[in-house]
């Protein structure tokens, strides 16, 4: 077998089927920093949580909060929702990533058709064209 001549940097060589343009270059780059960076609001959470369970005097203070100190119960309340919020929002970030390496970032999940790159850049994560955005908001809201 001869070697490719031609072959380009074969350090840079990757597993991935889809060679990006760099508009998707561009984008990839920006949604993995804000995968990074969810991530590790992902583990400042996680230790939080542990951090708790693990404090006797933090796993009182639960039981405390349980018995019915409203304050605190709604503050707990809200780090669960954004906890969940976070949770969710890599998961868009991650499902975002996978359509850039796989070449299919700019077609809506739902009719196919492609979305406009000032809408991909409005909203990386994106995954709906405006239209069954729209219609989806209709039927859920
Ligand atoms: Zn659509």
């Amino acid at each position: 077998m001869t070697k490719g001549t031609t072959a380009k940097s074969p350090a840079r060589a990757r597993a991935h089927k889809h060679k990006m343009s760099a508009w998707e270059s561009k984008l990839h780059k920006r949604l993995t920093s804000e995968r990074e960076s969810l991530r590790s609001q992902m583990a400042e959470y996680e230790a939080q949580r542990q951090a708790l369970v693990e404090d006797p005097d933090a796993a009182e203070m639960l039981t405390d909060l349980e018995s019915g100190d409203i304050g605190a119960s709604v503050e707990r309340e809200m780090d669960l929702q954004k906890f969940a919020n976070v949770a969710n929002l890599l998961e868009k970030v991650e499902q975002a990533i996978g359509r850039l390496e796989q070449g299919a970032y700019t077609v809506c999940a739902s009719c196919s058709r492609q979305i406009p790159k000032a809408r991909m850049e409005a909203l990386p994560y994106a995954d709906l064209c405006v239209t069954c955005q729209e219609r989806f908001e209709r039927r859920y809201a």
